[in-house]
């Protein structure tokens, strides 16, 4: 009788020294593998399984003792049966009968089964199951000891899962971060570096091993800062707590900085950064999170803005201040104003609403351009862009006394497939740069060469040149080169941008060869057919 007692102590001090260890391991995979052995060992039985239940609620076999696993389907086919059997007809019998023809089916000699479920807060997670080898009947003590290690295990399994789902939540938010287009950042409360993402490296031209630990100062530096002060924030007591409108949850207020960031390799950026607190129960900060947004884009197009709307206001005031004056003079009661001034004033109204109308046109092809990376065409033509250049000639010639024009054509120059009104626009708006952009006159050279397959029309002059950084850019929408000449000479910048997109649209190319104070030579080919 004592030696009984004596070997149920020791049996429960093993059972709770197992437990211990089981409990204490987070490793769902190595919990399994300790309560399949601990079982085994405690029944003396030759093979364990367990069955965890999946997200759809079917139970699959995740650890196995004295099985080989390409019995693991078989297994699994079983468990599904005996488990369908007993929800069916109720009966434990059922489900008993077919375990003891699994057990059969591994090992004849294994006669007897446990299978005892894994229970969580009333909810059935898994099944533990023992075969074994041994007619010893396992008396009620047995089962009720086997069944509180059951229950034991069935808090690890739980608390595994728990873990390995919340480090799979954490892999995957780790990813995320990691592979955000934007730069994260997050910071300890000493502002220093914790963990910096790949599109931060890309931005900063930091490594992410080198900067953790560094203080923020160090590695987000600024070229110029246009908003926003992180340790002003900071010193004014950042990060103020507010209750919003609802009445309900207290949020915590970002600090917004935007500028210029130095890059490591001496580049600069220009970023918005908004940094968020992250505060512990007490209120007390613990880190910054901080997203790097690149706003280069932004940034230009807003500049882009301010130089369309400067350009553009600019451009249309001065012919319809030219409109408004000539009207207001022809309007005036107290003067007869003879036929001929009233022609002429005419003139200059019908000559700037032109030049209004040609204004507006531009800038709504301009933003079709932008919209659709194309501009649509009436290609069905036959073009004689020698005939074109000659019109174009005599239309300027008469306008410019100061230049003298050039043609150079071969009679039989070829002619290209296109939209005659949009090549007019083309060689008219080179003519007339050629003559802006030379104000002390020379010589205006227009021609053409051809192969079989291509012709080249040019326009030449001997004005003020483009140097080569401004070559780059004069294609580009309203770009104007900075100087005296162009402040003082009207245009959008648009002339050279429409023009590039109307030979692009019919499949050619555009190009300029200039030196400053030699002269332009602006040339475009179009294929012959
Ligand atoms: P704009 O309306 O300003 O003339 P364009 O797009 O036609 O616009 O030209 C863009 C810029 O390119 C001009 O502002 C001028 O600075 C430069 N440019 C164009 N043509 C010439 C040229 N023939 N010689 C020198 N500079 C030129």
């Amino acid at each position: 009788m004592l030696a009984l007692l004596d070997f149920r102590v020791r049996q429960r001090d093993f059972l709770l020294e197992i437990s211990r260890a089981i409990t204490a391991q987070l490793d769902l995979s190595e919990v399994l593998k300790r309560v399949i052995n601990a079982s085994v060992v405690m029944l003396s039985g030759q093979v364990g399984l367990i069955a965890l239940r999946d997200a759809s609620g079917a139970y699959r076999i995740r650890a196995t003792l004295g099985v080989e696993s390409s019995r693991v389907p078989f297994l699994n086919e079983q468990l599904k049966e005996m488990l369908e059997m007993a929800s069916e007809t109720h009966e434990y019998a059922a489900f008993d009968s077919k375990l003891r023809e699994t057990a059969e089916a591994l090992d004849p000699r294994l006669v007897q089964t446990f299978a005892l479920p894994l229970v969580i807060a009333g909810e059935a997670r898994g099944l533990l199951i023992v075969f074994r080898a041994n007619r010893g009947t396992a008396t009620p003590d047995d089962i009720q000891v086997l069944q509180s290690f059951a229950d034991q295990a069935a808090i690890a399994v739980s608390n595994a899962q728990l873990y390995e789902r919340i480090d799979q939540d954490r892999k995957r938010l780790a990813a995320i971060v990691q592979h955000s287009a934007d730069g994260v950042l997050m910071l300890n409360a000493n502002l220093e570096i914790v963990s910096f993402n790949r599109a931060l490296e890309r931005m900063t031209a930091w490594k992410a091993a080198d900067v953790v630990g560094l203080p923020l100062d160090e590695v987000i530096t600024w070229k110029r800062v246009d908003k926003g002060d992180l340790r002003e924030s900071l010193d004014a007591g950042w990060p103020f707590r507010s209750r919003d409108n609802t009445g309900g949850d207290v949020s915590e207020e970002m600090v917004y900085v935007e500028g210029d960031l130095l890059r490591r390799d001496g580049l600069t950026l220009s970023v918005g950064i908004r940094y968020a607190p992250l505060l512990n129960a007490d209120g007390e900060l613990t880190n910054v999170i901080a997203n790097v947004r690149d706003i280069t884009n932004f940034k230009q197009a807003q500049e882009m803005q301010n130089i369309f709307i400067s350009t553009v206001s600019h451009e249309l005031k001065t012919p319809v201040a030219l409109i408004k004056g000539h009207a207001a003079t022809l309007r005036r009661e107290d003067v007869t104003w003879d036929a001929d001034i009233v022609r002429e004033y005419s003139a200059v109204i019908e000559e700037e609403s032109d030049r209004l109308t040609a204004l507006i046109e531009n800038l709504l092809t301009a933003s079709k351009i932008q919209a659709h990376q194309t501009m649509q065409l009436n290609q069905d033509e036959d073009v004689r862009l020698d005939h074109l250049a000659e019109q174009a000639v005599e239309r300027f010639k008469s306008q410019s006394g100061r230049h003298s024009f050039k043609l150079n054509f071969d009679d039989d120059f070829p002619p290209v497939p296109g939209d005659s009104v949009r090549l007019r626009q083309v060689i008219d708006n080179l003519l007339n740069n050629a003559i802006k952009y030379s104000p002390d006159g020379g010589l205006i050279e227009v021609g053409g060469c051809a192969d079989d397959v291509s012709v080249s029309v040019y326009v030449r002059d001997e004005g003020v040149g483009i140097s080569e950084a401004d070559s780059e850019h004069i294609f580009e929408r309203f770009y104007r080169v900075d100087g005296t000449l162009t402040r003082k000479t009207q245009g959008t910048g648009l002339g050279l941008y429409l023009s590039k997109a109307i030979i692009e649209a019919h499949g050619g190319t555009m190009r300029v060869e200039s030196e400053p104070g030699q002269g332009a030579t602006f040339i475009f080919t179009l294929r012959q057919s």
